[in-house]
């Protein structure tokens, strides 16, 4: 039997005008797999850099890596979850902008009543990115309470999570903003710190702001235009994440740098790694769903659109004009 689902496609990378809807037709979950029905998809930057091909997934392509919804069937060997449980998921391969869909089911985790399906769908791929970040990714000898960090894109999807974890850890976080007003927003959800990096040399301020010491560490997803400067914020021995492109891929790096500027780690991690068993998935999301049921961090959701309106939602992502979470409701 199958059911029947819209969902939304590309034939080619390219801009926004290359999503398109489409009819299609979901079966029966085989072993290992579910099939869920969504309240909610969430958008990610990442649609975008799978869209315009940066990443060379293959074609046709689904997108959509985030979602939340209902567990409408349950295949062969999978006992965490069952029919009828509300779940939520951050995962590979891509697939989410749809209404149903069947998928692994082990990065697919039960969503706690007190969590709606839309924030669900909005916080999962941003909310555990946050979560290995800052707990995961320190620098040598870890991050304790009154420690500098400069997170980029701070009123961002994943940056306003950030801004409320990194002060729940009592960190004090310099955040970057592409204007005045999300630098406020940034300030308001916790950041310690604002610099409108497109108005001010963050350098400067970075070394004003802590003294002339520099950051322990960097969470950087801008990429090509950020990164040197992100290595020149740094204390020796710092580290600086680089975990994103969204202005376009980091150049390769002459390693000799890292000496030169202080013996400085770098990384390049993504959630993909992080989650690729169902024990880290869970233990993961549990501190994520801890966060957000506690109060101590929340998920703001700025805009939502509906499934037939993504390609403006991707143009909105684009031009910069979102701040915090940005849901497709099905
Ligand atoms: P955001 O909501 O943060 O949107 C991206 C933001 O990047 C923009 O709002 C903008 O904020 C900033 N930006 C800076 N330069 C540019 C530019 N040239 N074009 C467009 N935007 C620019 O997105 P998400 O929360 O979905 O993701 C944040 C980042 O984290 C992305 O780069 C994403 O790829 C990365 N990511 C990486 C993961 C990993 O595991 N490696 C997992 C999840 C996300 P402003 O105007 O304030 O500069």
């Amino acid at each position: 039997m199958t059911h029947s689902s819209r969902a939304i496609r590309i034939q080619a990378y390219g801009g926004p005008e290359q999503l398109e809807l489409v009819h299609t037709e979901v079966g029966e979950p085989g072993p290992g797999e579910i099939r869920i029905r969504h309240h909610a998809v969430g958008l990610n930057y990442i649609d975008v850099y799978q869209r315009t091909g940066l990443y060379g997934n293959p074609l046709p392509l689904a997108l959509g890596m985030e979602g939340a919804g209902v567990v409408e069937a349950v295949g062969e060997g999978v006992s965490h979850l069952q029919v009828g449980d509300r779940a939520a998921y951050a995962s590979q391969p891509p697939g989410s902008y749809c209404e149903r869909r069947v998928m692994p089911a082990k990065c697919v985790c039960k969503l706690p009543d007190a969590i709606s399906f839309d924030e669900g769908a909005a916080m999962m791929l941003k909310g555990l990115t946050t979560q290995y970040l800052l707990r995961q990714t320190q620098p040598q000898g870890g991050l304790k309470a009154g420690d500098f960090i400069l997170f980029h894109a701070a009123a961002g999807g994943v940056g306003l999570i950030a801004c409320q974890w990194a002060k729940a850890m009592g960190l004090q976080m310099i955040g970057t903003a592409g204007s005045d007003d999300k630098c406020a927003l940034a300030r308001e959800l916790g950041a310690s710190h604002t610099i409108n990096y497109r108005s001010e040399d963050f350098v400067a301020r970075v070394k004003a702001i802590t003294g002339g010491q520099g950051v322990k560490a960097v969470y950087d997803s801008v990429g090509a235009d950020t990164f040197m400067k992100s290595l020149d914020c740094l204390q020796p021995f710092g580290l600086l994440a680089t975990y994103g492109n969204a202005s376009g891929k980091v150049p390769p790096l002459d390693i000799g740098v890292l000496a030169a500027k202080g013996s400085l780690y770098v990384t390049r991690p993504t959630l993909f790694t992080h989650i690729a068993t169902r024990e880290r998935t869970q233990a993961m999301a549990d501190d994520l769903f801890a966060m957000v049921t506690s109060g101590q961090v929340k998920i703001r959701i700025d805009q939502r659109y509906k499934l037939e309106d993504v390609a403006q939602a991707h143009r909105d992502l684009e031009a910069r004009k979102t701040t915090g979470c940005t849901i497709l409701t099905v």
